[in-house]
């Protein structure tokens, strides 16, 4: 049975310590995030342009209309841009992709020896002070 104080994100950071034998160069784990993360966009881009079993409506011309709108209306006023839903292919692809940049996030995290948990945990307190406020 596993340590009730370990949470899955501890497990998983683990089980990459213990595994990983071939990504310990840091510009190399760099890279390997960089080219996970952009996987994740080409999948999705995908899942509409070639599989099409979503659409993206980029359109952003509901927000530009209106100047004096805020937060709390846009959230009202959300169209919905993506419509359809992701079939089981490109949801397993979107899902694998994902996974290979947590697994580089988690080789980088074992490097420099911070704990994914902590920062999850720092970012959930951010999110939480503030709120709508929390745009880059
Ligand atoms: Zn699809």
């Amino acid at each position: 049975m596993s340590d009730p104080s370990h949470t899955i994100t501890d497990e998983f950071q683990c089980t990459v310590k213990e595994n990983d034998c071939f990504n310990k160069n840091i510009l190399e784990q760099l890279a390997k995030l960089q080219e996970a993360a952009a996987k994740v966009n080409k999948s999705i881009i995908r899942a509409c342009t070639y599989c099409g079993c979503i659409e993206i409506n980029a359109n952003n011309k509901l927000y530009s209309y209106h100047d004096d709108i805020n937060l709390d209306m846009i959230k009202l006023l959300d169209p919905h841009h993506i419509s359809g839903e992701l079939c089981d292919a490109c949801r397993d692809r979107i899902e694998k992709d994902m996974g290979s940049c947590l697994y580089y996030l988690a080789c980088i995290s074992n490097s420099f020896d911070l704990n994914l948990d902590d920062v999850l945990l720092k970012e959930m307190d951010i999110i939480h002070l503030l709120g709508k406020f929390h745009i880059e």
